[in-house]
């Protein structure tokens, strides 16, 4: 007779405790700020070095020069050549969140954001092409 009893006594108990489980998607969690997500690339800081590529474990990351076919522009008699220019495509389907590609770009092009919530019903929606605003802004034209 006394288990019914205790299992009522702890349902009672239960009924008024503070949640222990979070309600998501209905309440966001707070994620750390070192939680690692989605890679971020800001295209004015890359230097096409490929150091992100190599170090990549899971083969999910490529860096692509944007701008081949730009001429090299003549300045007081002296020939520049055009700045190399790049983008970012991430496989998010391949990428396992090491950051190894963050830690080890000399020039702090990519990073780790918190954005976790990356689930798709379409492979090909989980390739992130994060272009260049050159490449952007040529297309445009
Ligand atoms: S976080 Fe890791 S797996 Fe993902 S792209 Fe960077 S190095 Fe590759
Ligand atoms: S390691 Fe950094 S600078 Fe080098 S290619 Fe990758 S993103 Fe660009």
């Amino acid at each position: 007779m006394a288990r019914p009893l205790r299992a009522w006594r702890e349902l009672v108990k239960n009924l008024f405790r503070k949640h222990v489980t979070g309600q998501y998607p209905h309440t966001k969690p707070v994620i750390d700020k070192n939680y690692r997500a989605k890679i971020l690339f800001d295209a004015n800081k890359c230097i096409g070095c490929n150091i992100c590529v190599r170090n990549c474990p899971a083969d999910a990351i490529k860096i692509i020069q944007v701008n081949q076919d730009e001429k090299p522009t003549e300045v007081d008699g002296k020939t520049i050549p055009a700045k190399r220019k790049f983008k970012c495509v991430i496989d998010l389907a391949k990428c396992v969140y090491c950051g190894q590609c963050t830690d080890g770009c000399p020039v702090k092009a990519l990073s780790s954001s918190q954005d976790f919530e990356l689930a798709h019903f379409n492979r090909e929606a989980l390739i992130d092409e994060m272009k260049h605003p050159y490449e952007t802004e040529s297309k445009k034209k």
